[in-house]
């Protein structure tokens, strides 16, 4: 198992679960954050997998997620015209 990332890039949790690992042992694992479902493999660039890497405008709180709106309801589909 690679150690390289032990947070959330994205919202810093500290809980993931390992989703999936590489055939060939220590190679690359498939994580996702417990909290917002953020999911990642090992071996992707360091602005995908550190939290200090990660892309500001992107990166989430713990109170953003708590007071994140619902997702949106999907709209009914369109009749052909
Ligand atoms: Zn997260």
């Amino acid at each position: 198992m690679t150690t390289m990332t032990t947070i959330c890039p994205r919202c810093a949790h500290g809980t993931l679960d390992t989703l999936y690992s590489s055939p060939i042992p220590d190679t690359w694992d498939v994580l996702q954050c417990q909290r917002c479902h953020y999911c990642w493999r090992t071996s992707e660039p360091e602005r995908r997998t550190r939290r200090e890497a990660y892309p500001d405008g992107f990166k989430l709180t713990a109170e953003e997620i708590t007071s994140a709106p619902e997702v949106p309801a999907i709209p009914p589909l369109r009749t052909a015209s």
